[in-house]
């Protein structure tokens, strides 16, 4: 399947079938941390990237694969902003009739401004905005928004949307070292927070490889600190364990595809989820990946991560470096 993939395990979600509606980074951000390497060029356009009807059908073509409980949410959610996709109210609208499960939205949330947006998520039973930063200056240092984004609008797009949404509001915050986790910059973001009235906050640690390579994780000690300054509706979401469930892929090939193009994955992770077929399959289907230009390795962390190609990750020459004798070696570097 082209947009729909799992369900995969959510710590906020349970076993949650996600839909992306939008091709690979397409995004009016581009957040120091984003998983999927560096957007370019940044995209402010709302249109139908792919018809809502084929989307649909395969959403559709999902559930029926699944017996009732294998899956607890369906989340919109992927490569990109999927609100960027003009066809979204409609969308939500459809997969309300096919289904009784609660539908989620993960969304950075900056085209809440838009009443007509606002007006599309209110089907949903969750929307996921997000909210790293306390003031403008910020903003623009994590989230390098495309410029008409301006944080002025980003948080009256939040504010009105709480006060007209009736389904479940959660704020993500990600916290990155040195950038938003000092005492100030928690203060800025709770003093936001109160005016939003979110129903809780989920704190995010960057886990998967960031987009820049100095992005690290908080200290224990400013995680403790952030927990006490945003409130007591403030959690700390830690990926979920669990199984992706792979049902809907014939070969390897197209599973390692499916999934990295969400959710780049250490290899020894990526190992475990497609243990379903020999280990020699998933090596040579690696490895087919790599020479025929789909996949990439990047090192962040001291550790390798199995991304699509398409992602751009800079310092792309320090991961080949770090993996001396790879297949990676043979083919030319992306450029950030
Ligand atoms: S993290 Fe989300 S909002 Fe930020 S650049 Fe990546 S896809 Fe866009």
């Amino acid at each position: 399947m082209k947009h729909v993939f799992g369900p995969v395990p959510s710590r906020r979600l349970g076993q949650s079938l996600g839909v992306d509606t939008i091709p690979l980074k397409t995004c009016n951000w581009n957040c120091v941390y984003c998983q999927l390497g560096r957007t370019k060029p940044l995209s402010n356009l709302r249109k139908e990237y792919f018809p809502p009807g084929e989307i649909a059908a395969e959403v559709q073509e999902a559930l029926d694969l699944h017996k009732p409980g294998e899956i607890d949410w369906v989340t919109f959610v992927g490569s990109g902003e999927p609100l960027l996709h003009a066809g979204m109210g409609q969308l939500i609208r459809q997969v309300k009739e096919m289904t009784n499960l609660p539908i989620a939205v993960i969304t950075n949330g900056s085209l809440l401004y838009l009443p007509e947006v606002r007006q599309e998520l209110t089907a949903a039973d969750a929307v996921l905005p997000t909210l790293d930063a306390g003031n403008a200056k910020q903003y623009r240092l994590i989230n390098r928004p495309y410029p008409e984004i301006t944080y002025e609008r980003l948080v009256e797009g939040l504010v009105a949307f709480r006060e007209e949404y009736r389904g479940k509001l959660w704020v993500e915050v990600m916290l990155v070292r040195g950038m938003n986790d000092s005492t100030q910059e928690l203060q800025d973001i709770a003093r936001v927070l109160k005016s939003v009235r979110p129903d809780a906050v989920h704190l995010n640690l960057p886990t998967r490889p960031p987009a820049e390579t100095w992005v690290q994780p908080p200290t224990g000690e400013s995680l403790i600190q952030a927990l006490a300054i945003l409130g007591n509706t403030t959690e700390v979401v830690h990926p979920a364990e669990g199984s992706f469930d792979l049902s809907g892929y014939q070969s390897p090939i197209d599973a390692i595809i499916g999934i990295i193009t969400r959710h780049p994955m250490r290899q020894e992770e990526l190992e475990r989820t497609l243990d379903r077929w020999p280990a020699e399959k998933v090596s040579q289907a690696l490895a087919d990946l790599i020479s025929s230009g789909q996949a990439q390795v990047v090192e962040r962390y001291g550790m390798r991560f199995w991304s699509a190609a398409p992602s751009i990750y800079p310092d792309q020459e320090r991961s080949l470096r770090a993996f001396p004798g790879h297949p990676l070696q043979n083919i030319n570097p992306r450029q950030g």
